[in-house]
């Protein structure tokens, strides 16, 4: 197999062809820390390309509680068994990943290592998740501060890898990452079905369909992307938790880019399971309240780093005012933004073509109305 780089790892690796990165990378931002878990992404993303026959357990995008939650069942735990520990040598800087990726860990006749979920993986997403496995007797409460247990919501679409697992495994060469945005698609006319994807991606987004006979996955609704605009799941977001646009490597990163600025300059970003190998291209701010191991485990060695800097901008917001712009920029437009500004005490961004897009006030003025409006006899309640 053919060695490539993989920035995340800090090192090179195999993979199954040799590294061929798109013209530029489409990508995306999630402040775990605000997600509410109220599956409107999930259901913006259904309803407008998984309601077909077939589809009937398939979520492109899904919204599952850790750290028991997941979906399809146990997706995560599996591969990570597999994977063993992640290894990482802190000593270099960046950290350097010592261990395995899935492609080093490939059995003899395959391509990545994986696993095939069955039919009930899939058939209870979000089934128990939330729910409470005793009864609370009365005076007890559910938590007590500082939080003696933790929760948290994690959204999941393709993560558009640069080295995309199923693309790998794919004997049919039916899978492709475009050279204009980095978006992993699969050719439908050329699919066999063989689930080959299936087994190989381990974030388990390659899904199939048992009606059409053939896989289908997460399209990055690259209609709306090819004119500037955001994705389904992105721009429906009540948490506002995302922010969309493109990501470079770290030699080539552009700190007025805003998803730059999170991943590369603040390092606030972290890829998922970055051990696995693959490079994606969604990233998440880590949720400040977790357990610090489990964070490592998902999300690299850069995961108490994060927290801290997380912290240090809740502490203190002036302390941290570009970081504060961008975060406020989050689900605040449709368009794709390619730079981001503080111009006074607003948060500026500009889309694809350098136009402004949006402008968003640093805190939100406050407008108190009368109690009685005699003009038209009214009372009225200020509720917000
Ligand atoms: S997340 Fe899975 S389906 Fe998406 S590009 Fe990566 S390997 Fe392929
Ligand atoms: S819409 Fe946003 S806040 Fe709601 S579950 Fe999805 S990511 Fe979380």
């Amino acid at each position: 197999m053919p060695d490539v780089f993989n920035w995340q790892l800090n090192r090179s690796m195999a993979y199954e062809y040799a590294e061929s990165r798109p013209n530029r990378q489409v990508s995306a931002v999630f402040d775990i820390n605000k997600c509410i878990g109220c599956q409107t992404c999930t259901m913006a993303c259904k309803t407008t390309w998984t309601s077909g026959k077939g589809q009937e357990y398939m979520f492109w995008n899904s919204v599952e509680t850790k750290p028991y939650g997941s979906y399809p069942l146990g997706w995560d735990v599996r591969i990570l068994d597999k994977a063993g520990a992640a290894s990482w040598d802190t000593a270099t800087r960046p950290a350097t990943f010592r261990g395995q990726t899935i492609f080093e860990k490939a059995p003899a006749g395959e391509r990545a290592e994986g696993w095939l979920p069955e039919d009930v993986h899939w058939a209870y997403p979000n089934r128990g998740e939330d729910e409470t496995n005793a009864p609370i007797d009365s005076g007890l409460h559910h938590l007590s501060i500082p939080h003696a247990i933790w929760n948290f919501y994690l959204a999941r679409i393709c993560m558009h890898c640069t080295y995309p697992a199923c693309l790998a495994a794919c004997p049919r060469k039916a899978i492709y990452k475009r050279k204009e945005d980095g978006i992993v698609l699969i050719d439908q006319e050329r699919c066999r079905g063989y689930r080959e994807c299936v087994r190989a991606c381990p974030y388990k987004r390659a899904m199939y369909n048992h009606v059409t006979r053939v896989s289908e996955k997460c399209i990055f609704c690259y209609p709306a992307v090819e004119q500037g605009r955001w994705p389904r799941c992105m721009r429906n977001c009540i948490g506002k938790i995302r922010i969309v646009g493109y990501v470079h490597k770290p030699n080539e990163a552009d700190p007025e880019n805003p998803i730059d600025f999170l991943v590369h300059t603040k390092k606030i970003a972290l890829p998922l399971y970055p051990q696995l190998g693959l490079e994606p291209n969604i990233y998440y701010i880590p949720p400040v309240q977790a357990d610090a191991r489990f964070l490592r485990q998902m999300f690299g060695p850069g995961a108490d780093a994060a927290v801290a800097t997380y912290k240090r901008l809740h502490d203190n917001p002036a302390s941290e005012p570009l970081l504060r712009a961008v975060l406020l920029l989050c689900v605040s437009t449709d368009r794709i933004l390619g730079r981001f500004a503080l111009d006074g005490q607003e948060a500026v961004g500009y889309d694809m073509q350098d136009v402004e897009a949006v402008r968003v006030p640093l805190v939100e003025p406050t407008y108190v109305r009368d109690f009685s409006d005699p003009a038209i006899g009214v009372y009225r309640h200020n509720i917000t």
